[in-house]
C-alpha cells in the first residue's frame, strides 16, 4: 500500500498551489531520507498552444527554489509529441514552453530534434519486451514527476502513469502504445510530396495517388509524422490493449529511477492538455498530492475527483491501475494522509 500525502485547496491561486506542492515534497523528503543529486529534472506538461488549463510555470517557482537551495540543478524535462502540433519537434516544443512562461530553468527534450533518439529499457512484460525511452532520461537516476491529473479520450485519465508512459517514451514508443504499429495515411489530406518518402529510413513508404506504408517495413518509428507538412499522417487507434500497454510503458519509464510524483488535481477537464484549444473544467480544484508510488498516486486522485463529480468519471482508466499492479509498477491501495 502507498502513502499518499495530500493538501486540499480548492483556491485558484498558483502560488498557493505552487507553496503546497513544495511542502509536500519536503514531507516526501523528510519521511524517506531523500537526498537530492546534482541534477533532477522536473517533468512537466507544458501545454499544447491554445490550451489554458494546463498548469502554469508559476506553479514550479517553489519547487525550483527549494531544488537550487539543495545545491541541485532542476530542469524541465520532456518528450516531443506524437501527432502535428506546437510540440511536435524540439524547436517548436521548446518555443512553446517559452511563451508558457518555463523560462526559470533549461529545458530537455528527451528524445531529440524530431522525437527518434531512445534508449530500449527491457522489462519482458506482457505487450512490449522492451521500451523506447527517450535517450535524455538516460543520465538522470532522479526525477520529480509532476502531472496535470484530468481526463483522457483514450486512457481514461491522465495521470502519474500517462506522464511516465507518454511523457518519457521517444516517439516510436508512443506509437507503438498507441498502435500495431504502423501510421496511417488520410489520402485526401497527402499531396504526394514525397517528404516523409524522404523521412523513412526503412523504404516503408511509396507513392501511388498518395503515400501507402506497407506496415511489413514500418517500424513505428513515427519520423513520417512529424515531417508531414500536410498532417496526413497519424497513429492508428484500432485493437490496441492501450490502458495494459501505458502501464508497461510506464513501468519501463521507472526502470532504475528513483521518482517523487506530484499531481495537482485542479482545473480537472474532460481531455488532456495536448488540446489546442480552452475547455471547461467538469471539476474545478481539489488539491494537491504526492507520494512515490505512481499508482497509488493515481487511485488516490481518481478517487477524490469521482467523489467530488459524485459520479465514476474517467473510470475505464482503472484498467491501467490494475495492469500496473499486476506488473509491479505499484500499489492500487493507498493511504491518504492530508497534512492540512
Ligand atoms: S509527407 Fe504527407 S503529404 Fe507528403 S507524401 Fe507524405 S503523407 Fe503525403
Ligand atoms: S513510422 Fe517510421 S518506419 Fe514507419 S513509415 Fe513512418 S518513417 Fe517509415
Amino acid at each position: 500500500m502507498g502513502k499518499v500525502f495530500f493538501i486540499r485547496n480548492t483556491g485558484s491561486n498558483y502560488g498557493k498551489l505552487g507553496a503546497d506542492a513544495l511542502e509536500l515534497l519536503k514531507r516526501i523528503v523528510a519521511e524517506t531520507g531523500h537526498v537530492f543529486e546534482k541534477e533532477v529534472p522536473i517533468k512537466v506538461h507544458f501545454g499544447e498552444r491554445g490550451n489554458t488549463t494546463f498548469i502554469p510555470a508559476s506553479a514550479y517557482d517553489g519547487i525550483i527554489r527549494y531544488l537550487k537551495g539543495q545545491g541541485t540543478e532542476p530542469s524541465y524535462i520532456e518528450t516531443n509529441v506524437l501527432y502535428r502540433g506546437s510540440r511536435t519537434t524540439a524547436a517548436d516544443h521548446i518555443r512553446t514552453a517559452k511563451e508558457h512562461g518555463f523560462t526559470q530553468i533549461p529545458i530537455v527534450i528527451a528524445d531529440g530534434e524530431i522525437g527518434t533518439d531512445y534508449d530500449e529499457v527491457r522489462i519482458d512484460k506482457e505487450f512490449f519486451k522492451t521500451c523506447k525511452i527517450g535517450k535524455g532520461y538516460g543520465k538522470y537516476k532522479q526525477l520529480i514527476v509532476t502531472s496535470h491529473f484530468k481526463g483522457h479520450i483514450a486512457a481514461g485519465f491522465g495521470g502519474s502513469l500517462k506522464q511516465l508512459a507518454m511523457g518519457f517514451a521517444a516517439r516510436s514508443g508512443k506509437l507503438a502504445q498507441h498502435t500495431n504499429i504502423s501510421p496511417i495515411v488520410d489520402s485526401s489530406k497527402c499531396t504526394s510530396c514525397g517528404v516523409c518518402v524522404e523521412k523513412c529510413d526503412f523504404g516503408a513508404i511509396a507513392i501511388d495517388d498518395a503515400a501507402v506504408i506497407d506496415p511489413k517495413k514500418c517500424v513505428g518509428c513515427a519520423g513520417c509524422i512529424a515531417v508531414c507538412p500536410q498532417g496526413a499522417i497519424r497513429n492508428s487507434w484500432k485493437g490496441v490493449n492501450f490502458l495494459e500497454k501505458v502501464a508497461e510503458y510506464a513501468y519501463g519509464a521507472t526502470r532504475g529511477k528513483d521518482i517523487i510524483y506530484i499531481s495537482f488535481v485542479h482545473n480537472v477537464t474532460e481531455e488532456c492538455d495536448c488540446i489546442g484549444s480552452p475547455m471547461k473544467p467538469i471539476i474545478g480544484h481539489i488539491g494537491v498530492l504526492a507520494g512515490k508510488d505512481p499508482v497509488s498516486l493515481d487511485a488516490a486522485c481518481l478517487d477524490l475527483v469521482q467523489k467530488a463529480a459524485g459520479k465514476k468519471v474517467f473510470d475505464f482508466g482503472r484498467a491501467a491501475l490494475a495492469h500496473a499492479e499486476k506488473i509491479g509498477l505499484g500499489s492500487a491501495a493507498y493511504e491518504l494522509v492530508e497534512l492540512r
